[in-house]
C-alpha cells in the first residue's frame, strides 16, 4: 500500500513540487545521489574506485517530453565521458541511461530518437574505452528498450542492458540475452506494475530473480547481480560456483548509499563489485523508488525531518 503511494507520487507533479521545495529533504536525497555537478560525479567515482569498487554513473533524468531537454542529456553525458577519461577513470567507470531521458518517450519518433542519441552516447563511450547499460523503466518500454539494445549491439557488441525479475516475462528475456558477449544487469524492478505483467508477491518476485540468474549464470553472457539481498548475494556464489563461473566473469552491483559495508566485502573477497551513481537535479524520480523499495528508508526520512523540524 505504503509502496503503491510512494511509486503513484513518484509520477505526480504536485507530489513532486512539495517534496522538492522541503529543504529538509536534501540531507536525505545526499544519501542516494552523489550531487548536482558531473565534478561530484567524478569525486564520488574517484573515492569508490580507490577503494576497490568500479561503477556505473547515471545523469539523472526520464520521461523527457522536450527534445531540447533529450540533446541536453546527450551533451551531458558526452562531457561525463570526456571527463572520465581526463580523470583516467573510464577504465572503471561506465555509464547508464534511461532512454526515456533520451527521447524515447517524446510523443512522436520517440523510439528512433532515442536510439540516434543512444548511438551518439555509445560513440563516445567506445572512444573513451568504456561501456553502456540500458536502464529499463516500465513494463511499457521493455520492448522498445530491448529493439534499441539489438541495433546497438551491431555496432557495439558490449552494450548492456537491466532485466527486471518481477516481470513474468524476463526468464524468456534471459534465454534470449545470456549468449557471448551480452552484459545483463538483473534486478528485481522499482516501477508499479500490473498483476497482469509482473509478480506481486515479494516471495514470487525472489523466486523469478534465481529462476532467471540460473539461466545467466548457465549461458554464455556476462551476468551483473544487482541486488542488496544477502540471500540472492550467496545464491549467486552458489550458482557462480555450480557454472564454473570464476569471480572476474560476472559482477555484484549495488546502489550508491545502500549497503556500503557489503560493497567493500565483496571487493576485498575479490569479486567485481560495481556502484550505481547517479548525479544531477532531476533526483525526484529516483530519490522516490528508493522510499519505495524499504519502509527503514521512509523511517530515515521522517527522522531526519523531525529531528530538525
Ligand atoms: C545497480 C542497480 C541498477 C538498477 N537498475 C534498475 C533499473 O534499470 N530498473 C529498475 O526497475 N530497477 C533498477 N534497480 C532497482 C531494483 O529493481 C530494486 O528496486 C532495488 O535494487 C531493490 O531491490 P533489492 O534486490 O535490493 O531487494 P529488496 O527486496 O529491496 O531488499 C531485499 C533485502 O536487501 C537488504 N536491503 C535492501 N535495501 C537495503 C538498505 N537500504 N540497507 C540495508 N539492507 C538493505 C535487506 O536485507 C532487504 O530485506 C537497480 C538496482 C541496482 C542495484
Amino acid at each position: 500500500m505504503l509502496r503503491s503511494s510512494l511509486l503513484f507520487a513518484s509520477r505526480s507533479p504536485a507530489a513532486r513540487t512539495l517534496v522538492e521545495t522541503t529543504p529538509l529533504t536534501r540531507p536525505v536525497v545526499d544519501r542516494f545521489v552523489a550531487g548536482a555537478a558531473v565534478d561530484d560525479a567524478i569525486r564520488i567515482t574517484r573515492e569508490l574506485v580507490d577503494s576497490g569498487r568500479l561503477v556505473t554513473l547515471d545523469h539523472l533524468g526520464e520521461d523527457t517530453v522536450q527534445t531540447t531537454d533529450a540533446d541536453a542529456t546527450v551533451e551531458a553525458y558526452l562531457r561525463l565521458l570526456r571527463l572520465l577519461q581526463e580523470t583516467g577513470l573510464s577504465e572503471n567507470a561506465e555509464v547508464s541511461v534511461k532512454l526515456s531521458a533520451v527521447g524515447q518517450s517524446l510523443p512522436k519518433g520517440g523510439h528512433r530518437i532515442a536510439l540516434e542519441n543512444a548511438r551518439r552516447i555509445c560513440s563516445a563511450a567506445g572512444v573513451v574505452g568504456t561501456t553502456v547499460t540500458l536502464d529499463m523503466e516500465d513494463h511499457t518500454t521493455t520492448d522498445s528498450t530491448l529493439d534499441i539494445l539489438a541495433e546497438l549491439r551491431m555496432d557495439f557488441p558490449w552494450v548492456g542492458a537491466v532485466l527486471q525479475a518481477y516481470l513474468k516475462r524476463t526468464e524468456g528475456d534471459c534465454r534470449d540475452l545470456a549468449s557471448a558477449g551480452s552484459r545483463v544487469r538483473l534486478c528485481k524492478g522499482a516501477y508499479k506494475e500490473p498483476e497482469s505483467v509482473a509478480f506481486q508477491d515479494k516471495h514470487e518476485v525472489d523466486l523469478s530473480y534465481v529462476r532467471c540468474l540460473k539461466v545467466l549464470m548457465n549461458g554464455s553472457g556476462y551476468p551483473m547481480v544487482a541486488s542488496h539481498d544477502p540471500r540472492l548475494i550467496e545464491i549467486t556464489g552458489d550458482l557462480a560456483a555450480r557454472a564454473g563461473r570464476k569471480p572476474g566473469e560476472f559482477e555484484y552491483q549495488m546502489l550508491y548509499g545502500i549497503r556500503p559495508t557489503e560493497q567493500l566485502r565483496l571487493a576485498e573477497a575479490g569479486h567485481r563489485m560495481r556502484v550505481y551513481v547517479p548525479y544531477g537535479d532531476e533526483w525526484y524520480g529516483y530519490f522516490m523508488r528508493r522510499l519505495a523499495e524499504r519502509p527503514a528508508n521512509i523511517a530515515f526520512f521522517l527522522r531526519s525531518m523531525l529531528s530538525r523540524g
